[in-house]
């Protein structure tokens, strides 16, 4: 699981000396490397971006982070390459990726919120807050982080794995889905759970929570104990939902740096090691 490295602090405002700056550029979804290290630019700018485009990130191991985005992805120059963002995750430095989901998240909402979307005058940036302000209408536009919830249903000695029917793999795990507006974590746990697979849970346990920058999210997971229902999957949405205990076969779970994989591995039954007589 991603967590911000402890050698990070957030800034809204850049510091009065930025020394060789990490930049941290994007293009729908993907980051631009040094080919050889790999990391991110860490002198002068590769490619020409306007200065109204580099948002503050913070200062990472004394280093001062920035994010912008690129018109294109035509290379700017050798020894650079564009990377997917989400094809790094759990092949490059978790501090680099951790970093790098902020910077993404800060670069898109700049790039989406250069006009305001109430008048269509030009935004800027507002002082002392990480918001764009209209010039006009005064209308104020924040980072947007959407929540979202995964639950994993124990029964007995049973955790209940779905495989969704936009997945292209095998893969089963845990129920997830997104908030509706006005509505609590819990409620949307409660709902999403019956919606997808036809069940009531109850004993709802808060597990940790992950921020997943493809494109916004803030991951919030759970367990929950089963209360009554038969499965009864989705159409259109889950392919397949099963109750898996310590002698079924395990099937094809998340892996990688997603709190499914860390949710689904902390709780996965299996058989206690037969007691030793004495
Ligand atoms: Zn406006």
């Amino acid at each position: 699981m991603l967590h911000t490295p402890a050698a990070f602090t957030p800034l809204i405002d850049p510091p009065a000396h930025t020394d060789r700056p990490l930049t941290f550029i994007f293009h729908q979804g993907k980051l631009l490397l040094q080919a050889a290290t790999p990391t991110v630019p860490d002198g002068p700018l590769p490619l020409d971006i306007p200065a109204s485009r580099l948002h503050p990130v913070g200062v990472w191991n004394g280093r001062y982070c920035q994010a912008a985005w690129a018109d294109s992805d035509a290379l700017p120059v050798d020894g650079y390459a564009w990377h997917n963002l989400r094809s790094l995750f759990g092949n490059a430095d978790e501090g680099l990726l951790a970093v790098a989901g902020r910077a993404s998240q800060i670069a898109d909402w700049a790039r989406t919120h250069r006009h305001c979307g109430a008048c269509a005058a030009p935004m800027q940036r507002a002082q002392g807050e990480r918001a764009y302000k209209c010039t006009a209408c005064g209308h104020t536009a924040y980072p947007q982080i959407c929540p979202a919830m995964m639950v994993l249903i124990r029964k007995g000695d049973h955790v209940l794995l779905a495989r969704h029917t936009r997945s292209t793999t095998a893969l089963y795990t845990a129920l997830a889905g997104f908030l509706e507006a006005g509505e609590s974590i819990e409620e949307a746990v409660h709902r999403e759970v019956f919606e997808e697979v036809g069940l009531r849970v109850h004993d709802l346990r808060y597990f940790h929570s992950q921020s997943w920058p493809f494109p916004n999210s803030l991951m919030l997971a759970f367990t929950a104990e089963y209360l009554d229902g038969e499965i009864r999957p989705q159409a259109g949405e889950i392919d397949d939902a099963r109750w898996f205990g310590p002698d079924d076969a395990w099937p094809e779970t998340p892996t990688s740096l997603s709190i499914a994989s860390e949710l689904i591995a902390a709780h996965r039954p299996r058989r206690d090691p037969p007691r030793i007589a004495r």
